[in-house]
C-alpha cells in the first residue's frame, strides 16, 4: 500500500496533522516490526510528504550586485535537483532566498501551491518544513553535541522543554543518527571543540534529525561535501540516499561533478545569477555552454 498525500490537496494545518501521524505511526511500526508475522508486509507502507517548490522570476541585488537575475526553476517534489554554477553565481543566494535567510528583491517563490512575495519568516519555514545545512556551518558552538540534536527536536517552550528534553523518545532518535554519522562517540563533546569535518556532520545529523520528527520536507545543502575525508563523504553520500528514500525533496549545491552526478535526479546551471542550463544531468553537464561557463574555467 502507497500512502501518498500533498499539500496542494490538504489544508497546511490538516496535513501537519497526517503528517505527524504517519510519522509516529511509521515509528511504532518499526518499533513492533520484530513482533509481527511476516515482516515484509510493513515493508510495503511508504510514507511520502511531497511539497512543490518553484521560484517565478525570482531577482536578488545586493546594491549594484544582481546575485539572482530573473529565475524561474522548479525542484521536484521527493528528488534531488543539483545546483552547479562558478563561485559567486548566486547559488547561496538563491538558498538564502527561499529559507528565509534574506529578503527577496522582487520576484515570487510558490511553496505547495501558495505564491510567496518579499520574505519568508522563520515561522513558515518551520511550517513548510524547510529546512538547510549552512556553506560555513552554524551550530550551537557551546552545547555539547547530543544537546545540539536535541534542541532542534525539543519543542521549545520552556516548560514543554522541561518535560520533553529528557524523554525517550528525543535521546533515542539523537542517538540514531549520532550513530548514523558515526558521531555518537562524540556526544558529550562541545561544538566548539570539533574538527571542520565532524562539523559538518553534526549539521547533517541535525537534518536526520529533524527528518525523524516531522520537520524536514524540504532540504537545502550548501557544499556540504566541501572539505570532507573520503570515508565522511560516504556518510553524506548514504544520508542523502536514505532521505530520498524517504520522500524528502533536497537541492544539491556542490562543485564536485561525480557526486552531482550520482545524486541528483536534476540538474540546474547558474551563472551570473541567471540560469544557464537545466535538465538531467547527463544532458545539462554535457552542454557546451555549461562546460565553458562552469567546468571548463
Ligand atoms: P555562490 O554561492 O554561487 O558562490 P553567492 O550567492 O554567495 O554565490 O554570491 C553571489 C553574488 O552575490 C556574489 O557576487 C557575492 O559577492 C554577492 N553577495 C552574496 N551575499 C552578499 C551580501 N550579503 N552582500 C553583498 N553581496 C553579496
Ligand atoms: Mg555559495
Amino acid at each position: 500500500m502507497v500512502l501518498l498525500y500533498n499539500d496542494i490537496l490538504f489544508p497546511r494545518k490538516v496535513n501537519n496533522i497526517i503528517h505527524n501521524f504517519f510519522i509516529k505511526l511509521h515509528n511504532c511500526l518499526k518499533l513492533i516490526r520484530p513482533l509481527l508475522v511476516p515482516p515484509a508486509r510493513l515493508d510495503t507502507i511508504i510514507y511520502i510528504n511531497m511539497t512543490s517548490l518553484k521560484t517565478h522570476n525570482l531577482n536578488k541585488h545586493f546594491e549594484g550586485v544582481k546575485a539572482v537575475q530573473n529565475l524561474s526553476v522548479q525542484f521536484e517534489p521527493g528528488k534531488v535537483t543539483g545546483v552547479i554554477g562558478p563561485n559567486g553565481s548566486g547559488k547561496s543566494t538563491l538558498i538564502n532566498a527561499l529559507t528565509g535567510v534574506t529578503p527577496i528583491t522582487s520576484g515570487n517563490i510558490v511553496i505547495a501551491g501558495k505564491e510567496k512575495i518579499s520574505q519568508m519568516n522563520a515561522s513558515e519555514t518551520i511550517d513548510f518544513g524547510i529546512t538547510r545545512t549552512f556553506q560555513e556551518v552554524r551550530l550551537f558552538e557551546q552545547m555539547t553535541v547530543l544537546d545540539n540534536i536535541l534542541v532542534v527536536t525539543t519543542a521549545r517552550g520552556p516548560l514543554r522543554a522541561l518535560f520533553e528534553k529528557h524523554s525517550k523518545y528525543h535521546l533515542a532518535i539523537a542517538e540514531q543518527v549520532l550513530k548514523q554519522v558515526g558521531m555518537w562517540q562524540f556526544k558529550d563533546k562541545d561544538a566548539v571543540q570539533l574538527s571542520y569535518g565532524q562539523r559538518k556532520l553534526l549539521e547533517i545529523a541535525r537534518i536526520l534529525a529533524m527528518k525523524e520528527i516531522g520537520k524536514a520536507d524540504i532540504i537545502f545543502f550548501d557544499e556540504p561535501f566541501a572539505g570532507l575525508f573520503p570515508e565522511m563523504r560516504k556518510v553524506v553520500v548514504s544520508v542523502i540516499q536514505k532521505l530520498k528514500s524517504e520522500g524528502a525533496t533536497m537541492v544539491l549545491v556542490e562543485h564536485n561533478m561525480d557526486l552531482i552526478r550520482e545524486l541528483s535526479d536534476t540538474v540546474i546551471v547558474m551563472d551570473s545569477g541567471e540560469l544557464l542550463a537545466e535538465g538531467k544531468a547527463d544532458h545539462v553537464l554535457a552542454q557546451r555552454d555549461v562546460i565553458e561557463a562552469y567546468l571548463g574555467e
